[in-house]
């Protein structure tokens, strides 16, 4: 999908030549001549990135920006200001007010076409963690959006440098908000960026014979820190390095002389969209987690079985070594429910998903299967095995009464084990839960509180 920009100027001409730049390049353009149309634009359809002027009649680009990032709905997309402006404060007024970058007028092509695509891209990644971690939302987790200052702990900074000089002048300009840690040799800061949790890393393209867009690279394209906000420092001139650093993926760049309250204004907007961003991808990994986990024991549910034991089973059949599957029972459950209420019948089926999951190993699978039925998966494990593990768990549960926290009582439980396993003529993971499924079927009617084998 090609992305949608919108292009805000009071110029008509201005927004002619933007508009017609960036057509050719094949994005969606749309047009607003002031900030009051811009805002409406925004509220009502998808944008993915707004190019805005600064001096427009009405609201100027800063109040325009500032209203756009206080609005929940329209605070991820990217602001660009374009600007016939070039001092140092009025750009750090525009970051205050939630600009992502700035470009000067007349805009130079390759920059305009660079920064909007590294822009649009970095937004279409946290899009997708935004559609994600709303899902997450809607089944009750916690707001991501909470608590988003960037400000609310110490962030750490690694500063990659050539000279101490300059290292001197960017850790003071950025003590305010963090700790920053200074090393000169780019090979030992990749190793520690990848070694140690970093909130950003800003790379000073100043080295005596060294590429720092290799740096930059290799940040990119390592697992730890791919998703690491790189900043990077630039000569004024060397615009065409920072071209293919943004083509590269790093998040943003400053040119030097480094001015050091926008040095600050760009860290902080960084490190603020890295722990967004976190958050975002922490919600999506539980979201995930609470589609396989059953709610009540904690154990992964039968979802997650049916997924994760072929996974097992083909691994198993790969190297010829035995997979063994354990159906559980709890006898006369039903009893419980009846005799003691359905609270009293939850309790006993929380403490004895306990008691598997201390009697299993790291490697085996357990997960609740439904109602008061469980399934043990134990890679590695021949039947001989397996049967010692059942047996163990059986034991544990006739000999250790459950008590019902509420009233007190202690009940003594049993439960039937159906044993299958791979090395004895299952071809499927279906079959091998069919064959613990028969010999469970068998420990129940052979008397209950007891382990059973499947008979090949
Ligand atoms: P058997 O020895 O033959 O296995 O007898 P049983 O009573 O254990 O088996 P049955 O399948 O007849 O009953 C299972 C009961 O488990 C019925 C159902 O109400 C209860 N049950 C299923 N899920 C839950 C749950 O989440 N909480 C509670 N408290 N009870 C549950
Ligand atoms: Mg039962
Ligand atoms: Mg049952």
């Amino acid at each position: 999908m090609t992305a949608r920009i919108l292009v805000v100027d009071d110029v008509p001409a201005n927004v002619k030549l933007l508009e017609a730049r960036l057509l050719a390049e094949y994005f969606d353009v749309l047009t607003a001549e002031d900030g009051y149309k811009a805002l409406a634009i925004c509220e009502g359809t998808h944008v993915d990135l707004i190019l805005l002027d600064i001096m427009m009649p009405g609201i100027d680009g800063f109040e325009v920006c500032q209203r756009l990032k206080s609005n929940a709905r329209t605070a991820h997309i990217p602001v660009v200001m374009v600007t016939a402006l070039d001092q140092p404060s009025d750009r750090v007024r525009g970051l205050k007010a939630g600009a992502d970058d700035f470009l000067t007028k007349p805009v130079n092509d390759t920059q305009l076409i660079a920064r909007v695509r590294s822009l649009v891209r970095l937004k279409s990644l946290s899009d997708e963690l935004r559609i994600r971690a709303d899902t997450a939302q809607n089944l009750g987790m916690e707001d991501v959006s909470r608590g988003l200052d960037g400000r609310e702990e110490s962030a750490q900074i690694l500063l990659v440098d050539g000279r101490a000089s300059s290292q001197e002048r960017i850790i003071k300009a950025l003590k305010s908000i963090g700790e920053v840690t200074a090393i000169s040799d780019p090979q030992a800061a990749l190793f520690e960026a990848a070694e140690n949790a970093w909130d950003m890393v800003i790379v000073n393209a100043n080295f005596e014979d060294y590429d720092p867009l290799r740096l930059c690279s290799q940040l990119r394209s390592l697992e730890r820190t791919r998703f690491l906000p790189i900043l990077l420092a630039a000569e004024v001139g060397a615009e065409d390095m920072v071209v293919r650093a943004l083509d590269l993926g790093i998040n943003d760049y400053i040119l030097r002389p480094v001015d050091p309250n926008e040095l600050l204004a760009r860290a902080l907007t960084q490190i603020k969209r890295k722990r967004y961003n976190d958050r975002l991808r922490m919600s999506v990994r539980q979201t995930i987690e609470l589609a396989v986990t059953d709610p009540l024991t904690g154990l992964h549910n039968r979802r997650y079985l049916d997924n994760h034991l072929k996974m097992l089973f083909d691994r198993s059949a790969a190297r010829g070594r035995p997979l063994s599957a354990c159906i559980v029972d709890i006898d006369r459950f039903k009893s419980v429910n009846d005799d003691f209420g359905h609270d009293a019948g939850d309790e006993v089926l929380k403490e004895f998903a306990k008691r598997i999951r201390a009697t299993v190993r790291g490697a085996d699978l357990a997960c609740r299967f439904g109602g008061e039925e469980f399934v043990v998966v134990m890679p590695d494990t021949d039947s001989e095995t397996a049967g010692v593990i059942a047996e163990r768990l059986r034991a544990m549960v006739e000999s250790t009464p459950f008590v019902v926290k509420s009233t007190g009582t202690r009940l003594e439980m049993t439960a039937s084990f159906g044993l299958s396993c791979s090395a004895e003529g299952a071809e499927t993971p279906a079959q091998l839960l069919k064959q613990a499924d028969l010999a469970l079927y068998r420990a129940k009617a052979e008397g209950r509180n007891r382990v059973v084998a499947n008979a090949a």
